[in-house]
């Protein structure tokens, strides 16, 4: 399986087209994307975590995570939330709209590496897009992959993505858990941060589990610090980090942490790997 991007030339982005887009919350789609191109669209691969660089002439180039595959006859997936110029041009496009992809790009969360393991997933907000990827990964051989949780926070109901998916994951098996920060009338289910959800699982035996952390990073610095006093190893947890970055080929320096490049080394990394820089604001 290729992981890295499939062009030879890292700047060369190749014709996409948006086949259909699902809204999820407000503000936030799904957008069904396939190359113009069937040969290379056949041969499209990725990994979970990794991401793209979408490309619209003349509004700019942004990276965005896959958030799933195999939809609308073999479409892949970004769930994207309009944040500027270049998503709110991407919104405006719709179905049919053309843009360009260089990638996939980054690192990608250790499902297959980790086998056997019990996955806790702890996502906050629009983070769960870049881990929908090993949720159905987990659905594709759950014997293989060991129990997974899902542990999922929103500031309100009406930001949890993918509600509609939620039972679906747990019929099929997946210990689903979500919380807000403010509860609506009509919601029943947990009120609190999401990483008070991992102080209380049950059960959860640390050497055989692997903690996959992707949201606001305040909330991943708890999430961290919850799962190392439930007795998890820092190298039995890994972080998605997001940073402005251009190039994404660990050429520009834009995303530069420390010693590493997001772009090329991330954007998922081990936490001892990433530690000293973790905990510094702005860096
Ligand atoms: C590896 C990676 C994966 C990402 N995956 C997704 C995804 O799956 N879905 C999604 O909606 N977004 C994702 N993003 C964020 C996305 O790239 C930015 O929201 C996007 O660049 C905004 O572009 P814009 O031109 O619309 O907004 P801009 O006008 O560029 O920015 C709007 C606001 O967002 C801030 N911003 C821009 N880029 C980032 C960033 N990388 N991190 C934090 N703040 C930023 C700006 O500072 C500004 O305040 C990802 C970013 C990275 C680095």
């Amino acid at each position: 399986m290729s992981t890295g991007a499939a062009v030879a030339n890292p700047w060369l982005a190749a014709p996409i087209e948006i086949a259909g887009v699902t809204p999820e919350l407000a503000g936030v789609a799904t957008y069904h994307m396939r190359f113009r191109d069937a040969k290379r669209h056949a041969q499209f691969r990725f990994r979970p975590g990794q991401f793209n660089m979408l490309y619209l002439p003349g509004v700019g180039e942004i990276a965005i995570s896959l958030s799933g595959a195999g939809g609308l006859g073999g479409t892949w997936d970004h769930t994207i939330r309009v944040a500027g110029n270049v998503t709110r041009a991407l919104a405006d496009l719709g179905p049919g709209g053309s843009l360009g992809l260089r990638g996939p790009y980054g690192s990608w969360w250790p499902v297959e590496e980790t086998a056997g393991a019990d996955l806790v997933v702890v996502a906050g907000g629009i983070g769960l897009a870049p881990l929908r990827p090993v949720l159905d990964a987990w659905l594709a051989a759950p014997k293989r992959l060991g129990r997974c949780t899902l542990l999922y926070g929103g500031r309100t109901p009406d930001t949890l993505l993918y509600a509609k998916q939620h039972a679906r994951w747990a019929d099929a098996g997946v210990d689903v858990q979500t919380t807000v920060d403010r509860a609506d009338v009509g919601w029943t289910g947990n009120v609190g941060v999401v990483p008070l959800l991992l102080d209380r699982i049950r059960p959860l035996v640390p050497k055989n589990t692997v903690l996959l952390v992707c949201g606001p990073e305040v909330m991943m610095r708890y999430a961290v610090l919850s799962g190392l006093a439930r007795g998890l190893a820092k190298e039995q947890i890994w972080v998605s980090l997001e940073r402005n970055m251009q190039c994404a080929v660990g050429l520009c320096g834009h995303c530069q942490l420390g010693p590493a490049f997001v772009c090329k080394d991330g954007p998922i990394f081990r936490y001892d790997k990433i530690e000293p820089y973790f905990d510094v604001e702005g860096l």
